[in-house]
């Protein structure tokens, strides 16, 4: 990692980042980190992160958020042409009203079911690591340059 990149040592997806706790990893570039929601609300529900630590869309400068939502754009292509959802929301949550529980600002890549009846405050349940794992390979192989 750039010794200038900055991190909140007790923020767990700094901690991911760092290598310091485990992550299906789908996807990094320079300025990204994307990987699988391990509590997904269906198959194939992903996370895009920067690599710098930002608490919230308020405070991420927007040559932040660019390559941010190029990523997500690119995860969410993959997820589509690989899991074949019947749709997909892409969600970002700023404070605890919004049900913000990780505050370092992330996109969910939100796969959706025909008739999931999925509410905003979906509950975090924690899905079978090997089923996740499975989906990670899928997706992993349908991203494109
Ligand atoms: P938020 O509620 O802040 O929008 O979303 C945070 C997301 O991070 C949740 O969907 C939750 O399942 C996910 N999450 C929390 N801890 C971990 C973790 O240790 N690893 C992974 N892969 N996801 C996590
Ligand atoms: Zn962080």
């Amino acid at each position: 990692m750039g010794e200038d990149v900055a991190r909140d040592p007790e923020c767990i997806f700094c901690k991911i980042l760092e290598g310091d706790i485990p992550a299906y990893k789908l996807f990094e570039d320079e300025h990204t980190f994307a990987f699988m929601d391990i509590n997904p609300l269906n198959d194939g529900h992903a996370l895009i992160i920067p690599k710098d630590h930002h608490p919230n869309i308020f405070d991420t400068p927007t040559n932040v958020l660019a390559p941010l939502m190029e990523t997500t754009q690119r995860i969410a292509r993959a997820i589509q042409n690989s899991i074949a959802p019947d749709g997909i929301n892409i969600l970002q949550a700023n404070g605890h009203g919004a049900a913000q529980s990780v505050f370092h600002v992330h996109f969910h890549v939100l796969p959706r079911k025909n008739g999931d009846d999925a509410k905003l405050n979906w509950g975090l349940r924690p899905g079978d690591m090997d089923h996740i794992s499975d989906l990670a390979q899928q997706i992993r192989v349908a991203i494109k340059d």
